[in-house]
């Protein structure tokens, strides 16, 4: 690994106008808890001069509620503290677990998740020396190896994002925002934050160089949202997934007789997730419309997971995951309505 320049940032904007000198010569990253990073360049897939530490600015490991704002993540909180926080484990399940199943502890208690969001790809062609070149990777991996690669929108290239607590927050619909260089601020959906990789192949989402990502915010729970989260691997320690599915529901209509507020089966409005199965995490929009207006049923649940997968175009090794998902997308329903 070639040496770098380290330089404590203490502030954003400082880290902005830091970041924004990078150039193909002389290359300019942030680090967070550094473990994408570091990995990136043991990797050989970068080689920065300069190294800006965001863990010396004050403010930005902050979580906070409120009723009417909903959520705010500061980007340096830890995926262990989003894992172990009662608040958002009370209102946010969905995110909470996806947190806690992400990684190992150790990983969980450095990792951050503005750093997670901005991890790059997983993939083996990726990450190896001998096939940096992203617009190499797709010819090798479409022969090759490519069990845990996309089974949709696959045409262009399919990679997946290894975000698993992004698959949460796309379905709870949280934004990031992002400061540069003199107070320029801007806030994205993260729904159109991951970009496709026919869009641009030398990142993976919109932010730009010059950026520091410093908030994710998750809009407030309406009343009746529950929510359920599972990540399927192929071995019960850690491991990367096969497909994760996380499922928002904001449940209606009457409870049931003698029943309480959490015995309301009517689904009025459905929001499901999936990912490590695209290049982005991909919502499931047939099933979200089967879903909404109707009450939960194992039929339903049956059908909405049939529709989630019927689009899917998987690769020579990755056909398997077909029914994978369309398990998990069932069960997660049914986790979620609590049924
Ligand atoms: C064995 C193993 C298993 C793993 N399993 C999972 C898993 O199941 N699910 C999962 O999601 N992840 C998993 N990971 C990945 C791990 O969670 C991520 O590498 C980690 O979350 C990255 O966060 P970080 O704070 O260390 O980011 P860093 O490594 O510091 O940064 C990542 C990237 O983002 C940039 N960056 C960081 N913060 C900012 C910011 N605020 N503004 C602008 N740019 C920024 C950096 O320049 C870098 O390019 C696993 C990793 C390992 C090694």
């Amino acid at each position: 690994m070639q040496s770098f320049e380290w330089i404590d940032a203490t502030s954003v904007d400082l880290a902005a106008q830091l970041l924004a000198a990078t150039s193909p010569d002389a290359p300019v990253v942030a680090k967070a808890g550094g473990i994408d990073l570091l990995d990136l360049m043991k990797e050989g897939i970068i080689a920065p001069a300069r190294v800006i530490n965001l863990k010396s600015i004050p403010g930005l490991d902050r979580i906070r509620f409120a009723d009417a704002e909903g959520l705010e993540l500061g980007t340096l909180v830890t995926l262990a503290q989003i894992a172990t926080s009662p608040e958002i484990r009370a209102r946010y399940r969905a995110l909470a677990d996806a947190a806690g199943h992400a990684s190992t502890p150790q990983i969980r208690n450095a990792a951050t998740i503005g750093g997670n969001l901005l991890q790059r790809p997983r993939c083996g062609y990726f990450r190896h020396e001998h096939f940096h070149d992203v617009d190499d990777v797709d010819q090798y991996l479409r022969s090759g190896e490519n069990q845990y690669h996309a089974i949709f929108d696959n045409s262009r290239c399919a990679m997946v994002h290894a975000s698993t607590p992004a698959t949460a927050l796309v379905a709870y619909n949280a934004h990031v925002e992002l400061c540069g260089p003199n107070g320029r601020q801007r806030t994205v959906p993260l729904r159109e934050f991951f970009l496709p990789p026919e869009l641009r192949r030398d990142n993976d989402t919109v932010i730009e160089s010059s950026e520091v990502l410093t908030r994710v915010i998750v809009p407030p729970p309406a009343p009746g949202t529950r929510a359920a989260y599972h990540k399927q691997t192929e071995r019960d320690s850690y491991d990367w997934p096969i497909c994760d599915v996380a499922v928002v529901l904001s449940m209606d209509g009457a409870p049931s007789p003698g029943g309480s507020e959490t015995t309301r089966t009517r689904i009025g409005s459905a929001s499901v997730v999936m990912g490590w199965v695209a290049p982005t995490p991909r919502r499931a929009l047939a099933s979200e419309r089967l879903l909404t207006g109707q009450n939960i049923s194992e039929e339903l649940a049956r059908s909405a997971a049939r529709a989630a997968v019927a689009d899917a175009t998987p690769l020579s090794k990755n056909a398997y995951k077909v029914p994978v998902l369309e398990a998990v997308v069932r069960r997660t329903i049914l986790a979620a309505a609590g049924a």
